[in-house]
C-alpha cells in the first residue's frame, strides 16, 4: 500500500475486530455480487440486482413492509427501502444510488468486466468506480446499523434505482412520478456525486456536489428542395448548418461564477501548483482578470465549470453522393449554468448563428425534436446547509484529516437532477477516494482501490450517524 499520510495507514492498520472484519466481508461480498449482475441496458437487470439487496435485507431483520423491489417493467426495476426513525413529524431524508452500469464489452478489459477481480490492491469490475461501490455500501452500512440497534432521528430512505446511465426507464423519475410517498424527503444525497480525491491513494480533498448543470441538446437543421449536384446552387443546406457550427465553435459564453463555484475556487487554490492557484485567486476578483480566466479555461473541467458551454456531437445530411442535399441536421449538447434556462440558450444560439435558413430546436431525453421548451428546470445555487455541511466537515476530518472539503458544481449530470426539478434538494456526498488520474467510471478496466473501497463503507456509516443521530 502507498499511503503518504500516516494517520489513515495507521487507521488502515489498526487491527480490526472479529466484528470488523465481518462487516467488511459483508461489503467485499455484496460489492462482488453487484459486479457479478450485469445491469447494462443491452443485456442487465437491474431487477436481479434489486431484488438481491432486498434479500439480504429481509434476511438481516428488516421488515418486509419497508423492502419494495417497484419498476415500470421486468429488468429495470428499483430497490426502496425505509429505516422507520424517532420522529415521524420530522421528513425524510432521501439517498439515490444508481444501479444500472455502462456497456462494456470483454474484448476491450484485460479482465471479465462481470467478473469481480482483486488484483495488485484493487478491485476490478464494470461499476466499481460508477457506483457499485457505493450501493454496496449503503446495504452494508444499513446492515451494520439495524445489527447495532441504530434508529435514526427522522425516516431514511435509501433508493437503488435503473437507468441512470440510459434507457427510457429511469428509476428516479419512475419512482417520484409514480410512488412520490416513498421517496418524498426534505433532502436528497447522491452518491453518484462529489466523493473523494486522492493522488496515489492519498486522500487530497472531500467534494460534495451542490449544484449541476442542466442538459440540453439541441437540433440544428437546415431543408432546401435538392437538385442534381451538377448544377449547384449557393444555398446549400449543409453549408448553413456546417457555417453555424462554425459560429459555435468560435463563441464563448461569458464567463459566471455563482456561491458554489466561488467557493469551489476558493478551496481548490490553496491546493493547486502556483499559476493555477494564481489563476483561480484572480478570477474571484471584481471583475475577473480575463488573462487568468482564458489559461484557467484551457482545462477542460475549469472551463467547464466558469461557463455554459455548447458543443456539436452528432452531424447528418444528404441522401447520394451526386445530389444536393435536402437535409442536413446536426446535434448540439449543450451545458447550461444552473440559474439559466434552455430557452435563453435557444434563444442566444439563434442570435450566434443569425442564419433565418437554421432552425433550433429541443431535443427531448427520448431524442424527440421539438418545439416546445422543455419543462425542466434549473435552480440558482445555494451553498448546502451547515446541517448537512457539518456533519461531513467532522466525518471527514475524522478520516482525512487536512483534506478540505469542497462543495463544487457536477458539469455533467446525474440522477439528481429529477429529484431536484421535484423540489428536493440534492447534494452529492461519497467516500470513496479515486485517484485523480485514475478516473475510469465508463472505460476499460474500471477499479477501485481496496483500502478505498473499505474507508468508502466506513465513511457512510459514520456519516449517516453525524447526519441522523446516533441513538439506539
Ligand atoms: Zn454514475
Amino acid at each position: 500500500m502507498n499511503f503518504a499520510r500516516p494517520i489513515l495507514a495507521v487507521f488502515l492498520l489498526a487491527p480490526l475486530s472479529a466484528t470488523e472484519n465481518a462487516d467488511r466481508q459483508l461489503a467485499r461480498d455484496l460489492f462482488q455480487q453487484l459486479i457479478e449482475i450485469n445491469t447494462t441496458l443491452s443485456a442487465g437487470s437491474t431487477t436481479q440486482a434489486a431484488e438481491a439487496m432486498a434479500k439480504r435485507l429481509l434476511d438481516a431483520g428488516f421488515p418486509a413492509a419497508d423492502v419494495k423491489v417497484l419498476g415500470p417493467n421486468q429488468s429495470r426495476g428499483n430497490l426502496v427501502v425505509r429505516v422507520h426513525g424517532t420522529n415521524a413529524a420530522s421528513k425524510a431524508v432521501l439517498i439515490i444510488c444508481h444501479l444500472d452500469v455502462v456497456e462494456a464489452r470483454r474484448s476491450d478489459w484485460t479482465t471479465d468486466p462481470f467478473q469481480f477481480v482483486e488484483k495488485d490492491g484493487y478491485f476490478y469490475g464494470r461499476g466499481t468506480q460508477d457506483v457499485k461501490d457505493n450501493d454496496a455500501a449503503l446495504v452494508a452500512d444499513l446492515i451494520r446499523l439495524r445489527r447495532e440497534g441504530w434508529l435514526p432521528d427522522r425516516d431514511l430512505i435509501v433508493a437503488l434505482t435503473a437507468d441512470e446511465e440510459g434507457g427510457r426507464s429511469n428509476g428516479v423519475d419512475w419512482l417520484l412520478r409514480n410512488h412520490r410517498d416513498l421517496m418524498d424527503a426534505a433532502y436528497a444525497l447522491n452518491p453518484d456525486g462529489g466523493g473523494v480525491t486522492s493522488v496515489k491513494g492519498k486522500v487530497v480533498n472531500v467534494d460534495v456536489e451542490a449544484s449541476e448543470k442542466l442538459y440540453q441538446d439541441y437540433e440544428f437543421s437546415a431543408t432546401n428542395p435538392g437538385g442534381h449536384s451538377s448544377l449547384p446552387e449557393p444555398d446549400n443546406a449543409i453549408y448553413h448548418v456546417a457555417d453555424a457550427l462554425g459560429k459555435v465553435e468560435k463563441f464563448t459564453f461569458p464567463l459566471e461564477l455563482n456561491a458554489i463555484t466561488r467557493t469551489y475556487f476558493e478551496r481548490r487554490a490553496p491546493l493547486e501548483s502556483r499559476q493555477t492557484k494564481d489563476d483561480m485567486n484572480a478570477i474571484l476578483h471584481t471583475p475577473p482578470d480575463a488573462a487568468a480566466a482564458a489559461r484557467l479555461s484551457q482545462d477542460p473541467r475549469y472551463n467547464s465549470t466558469l461557463r455554459t458551454t455548447c458543443v456539436a456531437t452528432r452531424i447528418s445530411g444528404g441522401h447520394a453522393n451526386n445530389a444536393l442535399p435536402q437535409l442536413a441536421q446536426a446535434n448540439v449538447n449543450c451545458r447550461i449554468l444552473p440559474g439559466h434556462s434552455p430557452d435563453e440558450i435557444r434563444t442566444r444560439l439563434a442570435a450566434i448563428i443569425n442564419d433565418p435558413k437554421v432552425t433550433i430546436r429541443y431535443v427531448s431525453d427520448a431524442g424527440d425534436a421539438s418545439e416546445r421548451p422543455p419543462a425542466r428546470r434549473s435552480f440558482p445555487p445555494v451553498m448546502p446547509s451547515p446541517e448537512i455541511l457539518k456533519p461531513l466537515e467532522r466525518v471527514a476530518a475524522e478520516m482525512w484529516p487536512g483534506a478540505p472539503v469542497i462543495p463544487d458544481m457536477e458539469t455533467g449530470a446525474s440522477d439528481s437532477i429529477y429529484t431536484i426539478a421535484a423540489g428536493i434538494p440534492t447534494y452529492g456526498v461519497s467516500g470513496m477516494a479515486i485517484d485523480q488520474d485514475d478516473v475510469r467510471a465508463h472505460g476499460k478496466d474500471e477499479r477501485i482501490r481496496v483500502a478505498a473501497f473499505y474507508n468508502g463503507v466506513e465513511f457512510y456509516y459514520r456519516y449517516l450517524k453525524a447526519l441522523l443521530g446516533g441513538g439506539k
